[in-house]
């Protein structure tokens, strides 16, 4: 059976911004005969995300990611149906997931791999499992409890970078629902701050592309900030740190700004931003849900409560066709955007 994937078409460098370019849609001959423990799967969501900035260059800087070989299929977060199983726990119309989803239209798939999903969870939207119901939801419940110390009932404040964004939108929420007082989110454009405080429930929202950052956080953060969930790094985490109190907590989520750039994971701050984290005492702690495992299950659960009492919002940005994986991809790294950047392969979920 003839099918299309995608493969890295070239590297942008390590000082490069991606383009769609860097990856290319070609035809592949899947095999006609499933193996025993594999099942065929039609792809119906792929995710596109931050971290695969890492993987398309020759030494990702980590050592938990791999990269990606020129001329060879990309992989990341993925959801489709099993049309054909040969595994003992998977049947023909089952969903499953994986982080190492080949993008291509279908796949012969190693059963164990895979995670079978209940759509009742999202409520039939099976693409929330790539985003609210899944890994970044994870990482920023995950994130903000292991990290965030909040306590509710003490007054604080929460600051999220990058913050309409699959991880920020949902940190923040979060950050309201354990009992933060007040959640500020800075982001790229007037739409996305609308979006943040008139549907998201921000109490503040502040854009770091008009105006000076530092001085419209210090209007919108009287009291300073006691938690930061740090999606971006840079010039604007710099302004965030210069005014964290004493004793408060850095979410260090994720650093965006900088991996376009060679710096080691995570980059250190400016000498005099260290000197205020060190003199105040603020945590930055390097964050990787995956070292979370245990914590999944239960996380999944409460995201999807969360979700059906209507507590947590979910915001997606759906393109669609696997020959737009590359242009979403570059989309979603210049802020193309509003919550979690999904591209549908297949509309289709039945069988
Ligand atoms: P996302 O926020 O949905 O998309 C990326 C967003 O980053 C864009 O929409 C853009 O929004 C913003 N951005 C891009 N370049 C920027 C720059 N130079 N300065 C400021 N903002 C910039 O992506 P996500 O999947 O939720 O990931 C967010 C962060 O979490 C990333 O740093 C990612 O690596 C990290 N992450 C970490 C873990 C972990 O285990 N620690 C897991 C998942 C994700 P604007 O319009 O606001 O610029």
């Amino acid at each position: 059976m003839i099918i299309q994937r995608v493969v890295l078409n070239s590297r942008p460098g390590k000082n490069g911004n991606p383009v769609a370019e860097n990856f290319r849609v070609e035809e592949f001959s899947l095999p006609d005969a499933l193996n025993e423990g594999q099942v065929q799967v039609r792809t119906l969501y792929l995710s596109v995300d931050p971290y695969m900035r890492c993987k398309m260059n020759e030494d990702t800087g980590t050592d938990y990611l791999a990269p990606w070989q020129l001329a060879q299929v990309a992989d990341g977060g993925g959801i489709g149906v099993v049309e054909e199983s040969k595994h003992q726990k998977l049947t023909k119309g089952d969903f499953v997931t994986s982080f190492y989803w080949p993008w291509q239209t279908k796949a012969i798939l190693d059963g164990n791999g895979l995670e079978k999903v209940d759509p009742q969870l999202v409520d039939g939207h099976l693409s929330y499992f790539l985003g609210a119901i899944g890994m970044p939801g994870l990482t920023s419940l995950i994130g903000v409890q292991e990290k965030g110390h909040i306590s509710a009932g003490s007054n604080q404040t929460m600051v999220v970078s990058g913050a309409a964004g699959a991880c920020g939108s949902l940190a923040g929420q979060i950050g309201h629902l354990l009992g933060c007082s007040r959640v500020v989110g800075i982001c790229g454009t007037q739409e996305k701050c609308l979006f943040l405080t008139s549907e998201l429930g921000f109490d503040a929202a502040v854009n770091y592309k008009t105006g000076n950052v530092a001085e419209q956080l210090r209007e919108a953060c009287p009291g300073g900030v006691d938690v930061y969930f740090d999606n971006v790094g840079g010039d604007i985490s710099n302004a965030v740190i210069s005014q964290m109190n004493e004793n408060s907590h850095i979410i260090l989520c994720g650093q965006i700004s900088q991996y376009s750039n060679d710096v080691p994971y995570p980059p250190p701050l400016p000498p005099a931003v260290e000197a205020i984290r060190k003199e105040r005492n603020i945590t930055r702690e390097r964050f990787t849900v995956l070292n979370y495992k245990d914590k999944f299950e239960p996380g999944i659960l409460q995201l999807s409560q969360w979700f059906k009492e209507g507590k947590l919002k979910v915001k997606e940005t759906m393109a669609k066709g696997l020959e737009n994986m590359g242009v979403a991809f570059q989309s979603m790294m210049t802020g193309g955007n509003v919550g979690k950047q999904i591209v549908c392969i297949s509309e289709d979920s039945s069988l």
